[in-house]
């Protein structure tokens, strides 16, 4: 059964686990909020709290923590797949993520923050570079500088994620 409660309202926000960085970057390449939590003192504590507090689904490997989550009224999805594609095939079934593949470009993978559209003229990197872009269009992350365009690695995203949803049965 598809739950598909994130798809009606808001988009759904994450918060990953340490084991989860890859999965973090791939949602923010798809413009969810994800921000990747690494490791520390009482990890469990602090991840937990922060998805609570900030409305967050924690995304985990860990059964443990898992478990521990969800008996503390945290809302978390336990990651098995061991493949990047298994993982957001279940997001995908879950409902979490929906599979519009022609989202564009919204969420710094680095950083998480928003991305702003921009002239190329005025993104200074650019200028001495030949970049090959699918549309002409540039975006700037507003935190730290990073920037993007839909290239020709546009098209392999594309295929993860076509073949994420095929494995979801979407
Ligand atoms: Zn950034």
């Amino acid at each position: 059964m598809v739950d598909a409660k994130h798809t009606m309202r808001e988009p759904a926000k994450f918060v990953a686990d340490e084991m989860n960085g890859d999965l973090a970057r791939w949602l923010r390449i798809l413009g969810y909020d994800c921000v990747y939590f690494s490791n520390g003192d009482e990890a469990d504590e602090r991840i937990m709290e922060l998805a609570m507090k900030q409305g967050r689904i924690l995304l985990t490997s860990d059964s443990t923590l898992y478990k521990k989550s969800l008996r503390a009224g945290v809302e978390a999805a336990f990651t098995r797949g061991v493949t990047r594609h298994a993982r957001l095939a279940q997001l995908m079934k879950t409902g979490y993520i929906d599979t519009d593949l022609k989202r564009r470009l919204r969420r710094c993978t680095t950083c998480n923050a928003l991305l702003t559209e921009t002239e190329r003229e005025s993104v200074s990197a650019l200028a001495d570079q030949r970049v090959e872009t699918a549309d002409d269009r540039i975006w700037v992350c507003n935190q730290c500088g990073k920037v993007y365009w839909t290239g020709s690695h546009w098209k392999g995203i594309t295929r993860t994620l076509q073949q994420a949803a095929q494995l979801a049965g979407l």
